[in-house]
């Protein structure tokens, strides 16, 4: 039977940000899609005792599209058990492949089924590989949208070493390019090696990036006295080149993400034209303003910020607010794998805390997640329940609006029609 029917009691309504009453979705088997969705009219026509075959009761849950995490890092385990440059020095590529495929299935078990994957972290094109996997079904997984390599310029992601005898031994962060023409290389040989997105760099820590752990986090261990900022985020592109990579991905039709930590960089990735800036730690009303007039979504990854930039939190959140009060699109992305997968939850739960409705929150990672992964342009509809979007819903036990912890209680997963977690336990998964 490839049509099966799913019964809810109160569904959100993404495109409409509100919860309704009594809907059921069709979804078809073969082809992945939901085939209509209606209302029922319980109390005129009484529900079936009996269900047919392959029908699905979610009544008593709370049942919403799948979730979709705007900034993840499949290669990356959580910096409390190792840093960035721990892993990629230590860590063997198999491992990192093993542990990749591990989260993809925590992660689709947390209801999230799609990732934005930005930025492979010295895995090469691997991610791109792991997404070809899951769209397989060799595994179990979100539906991935890799960024391959980052683009930065030379010497502004890059792990290294105060010995130099030998030269770089540290395996790559990045695609190092500079000037014009080189990243119009660059953008074409991501696109060529599977890249569904561009990620580069709009700023970074530039100057002492040795003795890892500093390479990461903005401290030196061992200098006695280091001065209030050892190693500020500095531009690393000038504007030429960052309207470079935006007018080479647009010829083919590929969004551009640009990670951004100064107002500087920020401002210089909008006016780029970029489709959405992660971070955004220097704000102004004014960037807020070209932000909306240049169409460009924020992905404030508090997850990571919380973790990293414990002391501006408060700030962190206000901005975060004061950006959806002006109407600035937002998604949700908490740079997963920064922290664990599987608590991809926490970047909607420091939204809600920084004051920002619940059913804004889960539009921002349904809805707002498809655009930040290119809307149209990825190829797909998913992030909200019609006719001819992916049959991606997942259900959650409690009821959001009123239990805080309500996004971890996630009772059902359905990704591409296939159930992965029915009654809170996980199936298919041998
Ligand atoms: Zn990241």
């Amino acid at each position: 039977m490839p049509q099966l029917t799913l019964h809810t009691s109160t569904l959100f309504d993404a495109k409409q940000k509100k919860f309704v009453k009594d809907i059921s979705v069709t979804v078809d088997t073969d082809t992945g899609l939901i085939t209509k969705v209606y209302a029922r009219k319980d109390t005129k026509t009484p529900f079936p005792e009996t269900l047919p075959e392959g029908d699905i009761d979610l009544r008593g849950k709370y049942v919403m599209p799948g979730f979709v995490d705007a900034h993840t890092h499949i290669f990356l385990h959580s910096y409390d058990e190792a840093s960035a440059v721990q892993q990629k020095r230590d860590e063997s590529m198999t491992e990192r492949i093993i542990r990749a495929v591990n989260h993809c299935r925590t992660a689709l078990l947390a209801g999230y089924t799609t990732y934005r994957d930005l930025g492979s972290e010295s895995m090469q094109e691997a991610d791109a590989n792991v997404r070809d996997a899951i769209a397989r079904g060799l595994i179990p997984g979100p539906r991935l949208f890799v960024a391959t390599r980052v683009l930065a310029s030379s010497g502004a992601y890059e792990s290294r070493t105060e010995n130099s005898m030998g030269g770089h031994c540290l395996p790559a962060g990045a695609d190092a390019v500079d000037g014009v023409e080189e990243i119009r290389k660059a953008v074409r040989r991501r696109i060529a090696a599977g890249a569904d997105v561009i990620k580069f760099f709009a700023d970074y820590r530039r100057r002492i990036m040795r003795s890892p752990p500093a390479q990461q986090h903005p401290y030196i261990p061992s200098v006695l006295n280091p001065p209030k900022e050892p190693n500020p985020d500095y531009v690393v592109f000038s504007q030429e080149e960052m309207d470079m990579i935006v007018s080479e991905a647009k010829l083919a039709r590929c969004p551009v993400v640009a990670h951004c930590c100064t107002l500087e960089g920020a401002m210089a990735a909008i006016k780029a034209g970029v489709h959405t800036i992660e971070h955004v730690y220097g704000v102004t009303d004014e960037m807020f303003e070209l932000m909306k007039e240049k169409n460009v979504i924020m992905v404030p990854t508090l997850g990571i910020a919380e973790k990293i930039h414990t002391a501006r939190m408060p700030t962190i959140l206000a901005n975060t607010k004061r950006a959806h009060e002006m109407g600035v699109r937002l998604a949700c992305g908490g740079d997963t794998g920064t922290f664990r997968h599987g608590d991809n939850a926490r970047e909607m739960e420091l939204m809600v805390e920084a004051g920002i409705p619940i059913e804004d929150v889960l539009e921002a990672c349904s809805v707002g997640g498809w655009e930040s992964c290119g809307g149209d342009l990825c190829g797909r509809r998913f992030g909200w329940l019609e006719e001819a979007t992916q049959a991606d819903i997942v259900a959650l036990n409690t009821d959001p609006r009123e239990d805080k912890g309500a996004l971890r209680k996630v009772d059902f997963v359905m990704k591409d029609a296939k159930v992965w977690k029915l009654d809170g336990q996980a199936i298919g998964m041998i």
